[in-house]
């Protein structure tokens, strides 16, 4: 393997890290986006909750209207 492919894979290796480096900052960015509609969502609905969740569930009461939980903290 010459010196300059090996330059080329080095560059081309380095170029995809950097593109995932910002693949990795939008999608923070846009959890960031869903996180504050979602908070939204649960402040402004008037919920309607009903029983969902299996044992192991985060939360068993889930909103028909707005998808949301029935735990507040989840949406702070
Ligand atoms: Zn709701």
């Amino acid at each position: 393997m010459s010196k300059k492919y090996i330059n080329y894979l080095l560059f081309k290796k380095n170029a995809i890290r950097d593109e995932i480096y910002n693949y990795d900052k939008i999608k923070k960015e846009l959890d960031n986006e869903i996180k504050n509609i979602e908070k939204q969502l649960f402040q402004q609905c008037k919920h309607n909750f009903y029983r969902c969740g299996n044992y192991d569930d985060i939360c068993k009461l889930k909103c028909k209207i707005c998808h949301c939980y029935s735990n507040e903290n989840l949406y702070k």
